[in-house]
């Protein structure tokens, strides 16, 4: 290792702000009262809540010493497979923060938010036609939520044709959130294994397709970041029997601008604003599930919807098929604006984003074949999938590795998902990197193998930098600290 990007250094112990707060400190002096005092209102006398009192600078380093300790792609590599945790341009957040559009109440008139409107309207085109889809609703707030939609679309589909259907096919390979999307519509899943190329295969699905199953839910690219190569006749098949395609797209982030979801047969597609689109994701923070269908479903989409009449956008409930609304107003509008800015200012390099994500993938899977074990060797998409085998004679497992990054500063990839691989470490570089951050990346996954090797104690206490150490996951689980 010529070069490390540790995390060393100046960072502080942080007691809570209970234990830190002194009765009496005050953060802020009010000016002198001016009038009589009064009695407050009888409802909010008493105790009132037990904040601690702390002065202001106590307060400010409290906040700016816990952001510290985060770890974002602002701060370094992110790998999370599955997760696409890429750079997202700060002019989105900018756009997203002007006045006019952060200060809209989603109470006014349609008369007196056209604009907001028409982005709304144009983001849905604009999404359509990324995707190969008819017509899109950006209301879902997340992928399962989006998975729900489509679900509940399913669902709606088959009983207007006074037909409903019970069961539904999901690939192991899919995402784990498919099936539970599914239950919630009263669908049974029906597990379809994939073949031994990591796709699904057509006579599989052939085997298991029936007229009371409503459909299949794939993941393309799959958890294996592999391409469904065979996904044009499993959607013939499944139209054959009446069956509906639904495509999870929250990994777009490797086909935009190159697949066309509608000539793989897809009826039903999500999207994740918050992996694909510019809006940053972990921790909870909001996001958007867009739900994208072809033109014989667009009836069932969620209300309201924004419609154009006469270059005028209105807000339209007038949809008697709709499976209704599924979130407050038009849903999280901050994210819709963030994928409207990338979308406009990427323009045709969104193509060329994927082509990156992909070939960067590809480099890593590539560089590290021969020292990580590689379940399915074949050109991957915008991620790749390892495992722990080689290291199995040294006793070093995936969990030792993602831990041990961490002494080198980066963040762990995803580990022991997809299912389908043992001991699977699951690294999406995204088209951030540069080659250098992929190149210090690779050559610290194989200083990592080699200390496997040669100091596989080390590596069962990592990580040691950094502030928490390694933890003992099942009494955590078990035994939550919540307090601090
Ligand atoms: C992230 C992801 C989801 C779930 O998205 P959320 O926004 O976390 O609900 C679904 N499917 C796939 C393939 C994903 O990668």
């Amino acid at each position: 290792m010529k070069e490390m990007l540790g995390t060393k250094g100046l960072i502080l112990n942080e007691p809570l702000l209970w234990e830190r707060g002194k009765k009496g400190r005050i953060g802020f002096s009010l000016p002198r009262r001016d009038v009589e005092s009064a009695p407050t209102d009888k409802d909010i006398e008493g105790e009132g809540p037990n904040f601690p009192d702390l002065s202001e600078v106590e307060v400010i380093r409290h906040f700016t010493r816990l952001s510290q300790w985060n770890f974002g792609v602002d701060t370094g590599m992110y790998p999370l497979g599955s997760c696409t945790m890429k750079y997202n341009p700060k002019t989105n957040e900018r756009q997203a923060a002007l006045p006019g559009f952060a200060g809209a109440s989603p109470l006014l008139p349609a008369s007196l938010c056209q604009g907001t409107l028409k982005l709304i309207y144009e983001t849905e085109r604009f999404l359509a036609e990324i995707t190969g889809m008819d017509a899109v609703s950006v209301q879902p707030a997340a992928g399962a939520h989006g998975e729900l939609a489509g679900m509940l679309i399913f669902y709606a589909y088959h009983k207007s044709l006074c037909k409903p259907r019970s069961k539904i096919l999901i690939p192991d390979t899919a995402h784990g959130t498919n099936p539970a999307s599914a239950s919630l519509c009263s669908f049974k899943s029906v597990p379809v294994k994939s073949d031994e190329r990591g796709v699904l295969s057509p006579e599989t699905v052939a085997s298991l397709m029936d007229e009371d199953t409503a459909g299949i839910m794939v993941t393309n690219p799959n958890t294996l970041g592999l391409f469904e190569e065979n996904i044009r006749k499993v959607a013939e098949i499944v139209h054959s029997k009446g069956g509906l395609v639904y495509c999870d797209g929250a990994n777009m982030n490797a086909l935009m601008g190159i697949a066309d979801m509608n000539a793989m047969g897809v009826d039903v597609l999500h999207l994740n604003l918050h992996k694909t689109f510019s809006t940053p994701h972990g921790g909870g923070g909001p996001g958007a599930g867009p739900v994208c269908v072809k033109k014989h479903l667009e009836a069932f989409l969620p209300v309201p919807r924004v419609i154009e009449k006469e270059g005028k956008y209105l807000l339209s409930e007038d949809f008697p098929q709709s499976v209704g609304k599924l979130h407050a107003f038009y849903g999280n509008f901050g994210v819709i604006i963030k994928a409207y800015s990338y979308i406009l200012s990427m323009g045709h390099y969104l193509k060329k984003a994927s082509q990156l994500a992909v070939l960067n993938a590809n480099y890593i899977k590539e560089k590290l074949k021969g020292t990580f074990h590689l379940p399915f060797d074949r050109p991957c998409m915008h991620e790749c999938v390892f495992s722990d085998k080689f290291q199995e004679p040294d006793r070093i497992t995936t969990l030792d590795i993602a831990k041990r990054l961490m002494d080198y500063g980066f963040h762990p990839p995803t580990i022991y998902f997809p299912l389908v691989v043992h001991g699977s470490v699951m690294i999406e570089p995204t088209e951030t990197e540069c080659k250098e951050n992929l190149d210090l990346f690779i050559e610290t996954m194989k200083a990592i193998a080699q200390e496997a090797k040669e100091n596989p104690e080390l590596l069962r206490e990592a990580p040691k930098t950094p502030k928490v150490r390694r933890m003992d996951e099942t009494a955590a689980a078990r035994h939550p600290c919540l307090a601090g």
